[in-house]
């Protein structure tokens, strides 16, 4: 089906931290319209297309984003506007041949993704198809994905001592979309309570999970476990699962080891470290594990855990299809978070999915650290049939919008699965 963009236009908005982005508007000659907020994360891998930010001391401390505002109203709405494509792709190649750079840094991958988002929405509102039925797969049956709630959040994301990032809880034997996600609400009440009555701060991270002043990663994980039981889930495959983001960039140092609660780690080390907890806690995915240079310490990672765990490359796959290939062919882990504004198109967003796929590698789907309402997420999750997603705690308006996108798709569409494939 052929189609022609009437308009595109963008404006500056907040994100969930108060800093600015991209709120994006596509119409189509036909009159349909569709918006998408564009998001932004805090603990970003090297290799990640650019998220162009002014620069300028005046405004927002210099994150204001009305250079790649003023891109999309300009240079990308002059290239699109008033041309016949024959599909999302194209418009995603012609942006991506005008913006000329290999990371879009030139026009923003900020700005292009959040027209590449509007785009898909506006085309599958034009054939009258939910998000989620609209977008391609490619051999996954569209499936609902088990949801992993951020629970407790440490590293770039609160002001806490712990060295993690991410704490999550994955709800991996619910029945049902509904009861996944009235699992984690309940093992997140749960755990509220037992940090409130351990006398710890009940404080919100960026990601909507708590944020005590807790250093050691077994501490939290005893805690965690405690909590799925009070809240009368059985920790571990049957009921509630446990996955790691230690986000390990960020607290690997120059010499190239790991300091963890002042304590320094060698990736050996670490590894071991994980192979502990796996041992003892119901832990079935670490993502980011170790940092994202450490290419010796990634093999050996994945030699060591790799048959038992879900290891997930973030800092390190930024879900470039070309460097999740070469990771395959260097047998680094054994699947890739997936985020769109590290990449900045859809198309290239399944094209890094589609890669994962084809050499069995998993694929979870997330958000950033920093977001707007948007619920794309959703029905890209639902729509690849990847089978999981992290979009934070089950609590903030941006992270339990995505969470309720799900439920409503699953109301919609009784006869699809629940779980990971
Ligand atoms: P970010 O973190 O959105 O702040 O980059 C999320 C993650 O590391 O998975
Ligand atoms: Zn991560």
């Amino acid at each position: 089906m052929s189609f022609e963009i009437a308009s595109v236009t963008a404006l500056e908005i907040l994100d969930s931290r108060s800093r600015p982005t991209l709120s994006v508007t596509v119409e189509l000659a036909g009159g349909v319209t569709a918006v998408a907020g564009v998001p932004s994360g805090a603990s970003t891998g090297t290799k990640e297309a650019v998220e162009l930010r002014d620069g300028d001391p005046a405004r927002f401390g210099g994150g204001g984003v009305t250079t790649a505002v003023g891109n999309v109203n300009g240079e990308i709405a002059d290239q699109v506007r008033g041309h016949s494509f024959g599909s999302l792709t194209e418009v995603d190649d012609s942006m991506r041949t005008l913006d000329g750079t290999p990371t879009k840094a030139r026009l923003g991958a900020n700005a292009i993704v959040g027209v590449s988002m509007a785009l898909a929405r506006a085309l599958a509102a034009a054939e009258r198809k939910p998000l989620f039925e609209w977008l391609p797969s490619f051999g996954q049956p569209a499936r609902l994905p088990v949801p992993c709630f951020n629970v407790l959040n440490g590293g770039a994301h609160a002001p806490n001592p712990l060295d993690f990032q991410e704490f999550m809880i994955c709800p991996l034997g619910a029945p049902t979309m509904a009861e996944a996600v009235r699992a984690g609400a309940e093992v997140y009440a749960a755990l509220k309570n037992r940090l409130a009555s351990g006398g710890h701060s009940t404080g919100l991270g960026d990601e909507g999970g708590f944020a005590p002043d807790l250093a050691e990663p077994e501490e939290v994980l005893t805690l965690i476990v405690a909590a799925i039981e009070d809240a009368g889930y059985a920790p571990g495959p049957s009921g509630v699962g446990i996955a790691l983001d230690p986000a390990a960039s960020e607290f690997r140092t120059d010499d190239g080891t790991y300091r963890v609660n002042g304590q320094s780690l060698s990736s050996a080390d670490l590894i071991d470290r994980y192979a502990a907890m796996v041992a003892a806690y119901p832990i079935w995915s670490i993502e980011d594990g170790l940092g994202e240079g450490d290419h010796d310490g990634w093999q050996q990672l994945t030699a060591r855990l790799g048959d038992r765990v879900q290891l997930v490359g973030d800092d390190n796959f930024c879900t470039n299809p070309a460097i999740i290939a070469e990771a395959i062919a260097d047998g680094i882990a054994n699947a890739a978070l997936i985020k769109l504004n590290q990449i900045g198109t859809v198309t290239e967003t399944l094209e890094a999915m589609s890669t994962c796929f084809r050499a069995g590698y998993g694929q979870m789907i997330s958000h950033r650290s920093g977001e707007t309402p948007d619920t794309f997420i959703a029905d890209l999750a639902v729509a690849t049939g990847c089978g999981q997603i992290k979009s934070g705690a089950p609590a903030r308006g941006e992270r339990v919008a995505k969470y309720n996108r799900l439920i409503e798709i699953a109301h919609a569409r009784p006869d699809l699965k629940y779980g990971r494939p």
